[in-house]
């Protein structure tokens, strides 16, 4: 099952209330034109998106998911439980995005975390309560979920620039222009931005190929936290703050490796959320529900299996996301690499994306600092 449904706030089709991104008249074999195209509607494509519509520069955006977001997907969960199952966290050495947030008027919060946490030492061992310093840095939340930024983004662009299922297969250069092949139809165009993680791009068709240079870095270069696996449970009370109990839990033997309270800003919807380990990738998805409530019953007691729903994403079956190619690579492995932000054809077709960022790349401030850059080289 893919991680994720629709993009919201769209027009919608009376009749079936299924959100249309794609213009009316768009059908297969259809030709669009734009000055720009720009591919993947992650935060990297979209900040770029909402810098282009500012400067009034005409452009297209095409997604492959029917959703927006790419590694940002917030799940509405239970009764509105906001949980993160992408992105969750930035911190305050991530200027650029403090600076779009502010910018679109999307208040942030601090995670709980506390000192007192559950730690399993060894497998099969219970979780002892122990005590650890005071995070260095506080990890900020996004309200309403991560999702609000990807949201708040989309809602600056009109309907039409943004094509939902929209798979980029084959891009082609004549001429001084450029043909995007998709699964929904051709679109031609002057400037190209390739916003996919490095290694996606060993799965496009490119008319002249790729340098073998690119190439060679890009297939080897690591896509932050595909292989990870997140999880949540949404619950009608705070049950352990009654009970005075931590829910911040760390173990490397364990289903869930790390575990923290997902409670919402107003204090109003209550949540855990946290990370699988993914050796467990094989199991299916009810007999990991079960081993998670197994685990947090052992420290949280009996009410954990009296919440109101469990989420879960597991990023190694999104094949948007996540090549298999990769298994091999180290975490961030040639992240950042200058390479990496190549242009081709008189730099008319751009690389960009998080990990392509001279700064913290793999993560939402290297997608919003990639995406600046871009815009800037744009410009010039
Ligand atoms: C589980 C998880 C937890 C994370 N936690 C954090 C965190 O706490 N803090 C943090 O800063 N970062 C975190 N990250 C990383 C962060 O999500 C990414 O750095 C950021 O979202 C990358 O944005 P992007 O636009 O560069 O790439 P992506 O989000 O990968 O966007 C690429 C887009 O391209 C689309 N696409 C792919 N192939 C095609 C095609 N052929 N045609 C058209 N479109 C295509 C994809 O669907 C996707 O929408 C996390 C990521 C994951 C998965």
């Amino acid at each position: 099952m893919k991680c994720g449904r629709k993009t919201p706030n769209f027009p919608r089709d009376k009749k079936t209330q299924n959100v249309s991104l794609k213009p009316l008249e768009h059908s297969k074999g259809f030709f669009m034109h734009s000055t720009i195209t720009i591919i993947g509607g992650g935060l990297t494509g979209l900040t770029l998106a909402y810098q282009l519509k500012k400067a009034r520069i005409d452009f297209l955006l095409l997604e492959a998911r029917p959703r927006l977001g790419g590694r940002i997907f917030t799940k509405m969960s239970g009764n509105h439980i906001p949980i993160d199952l992408g992105a969750a966290w930035f911190w305050d050495y991530n200027p650029r995005v403090k600076k779009l947030l502010e910018e679109l008027q999307i208040p942030a919060f601090p995670q709980k975390f506390g000192t007192d946490v559950w730690y399993q030492g060894r497998p099969n061992a219970d979780f002892q309560q122990i005590q650890i310093p005071e995070q260095q840095q506080t990890s900020y939340r996004i309200k309403g979920g991560t999702t609000n930024l990807i949201l708040s983004l989309a809602a600056k662009l009109d309907h039409n620039q943004v094509h939902l299922e929209t798979q980029v297969l084959k891009i082609s250069y004549r001429y001084s222009k450029y043909t995007i092949q998709t699964n929904n139809g051709f679109f031609d165009t002057d400037l190209v931005i390739n916003t996919l993680p490095p290694a996606l791009n060993s799965q496009l068709e490119y008319d002249p190929e790729l340098p073998q240079d690119y190439i060679d870095i890009a297939v080897n270069t690591h896509t932050w936290m595909q292989d990870s696996i997140k999880f949540g449970l949404g619950f009608k009370t705070a049950f352990w703050e009654q009970l005075n109990l931590p829910v911040t839990a760390f173990s490397n033997f364990a289903i869930a490796s790390e575990i923290y309270d997902y409670s919402n800003i107003n204090g109003d919807r209550f949540a855990i959320m946290g990370f699988l380990n993914s050796h467990f990738s094989q199991l299916d998805k009810v007999t990991r529900k079960q081993k998670v409530l197994e685990q947090l019953s052992s420290f949280l007691g009996k009410n954990v299996l009296d919440h109101v729903s469990y989420e879960e994403c597991a990023w190694i079956d999104e094949p948007f996301t996540k090549t298999t190619s990769q298994n091999q690579l180290q975490p961030h492995q040639n992240n950042g690499d200058s390479k990496l932000r190549s242009s081709f054809n008189n730099d008319t077709l751009i690389m960009a994306g998080s990990e392509t960022s001279s700064v913290l790349s793999g993560y939402m401030e290297g997608a919003v600092n990639s995406a600046m850059e871009t815009f800037d080289r744009i410009q010039k």
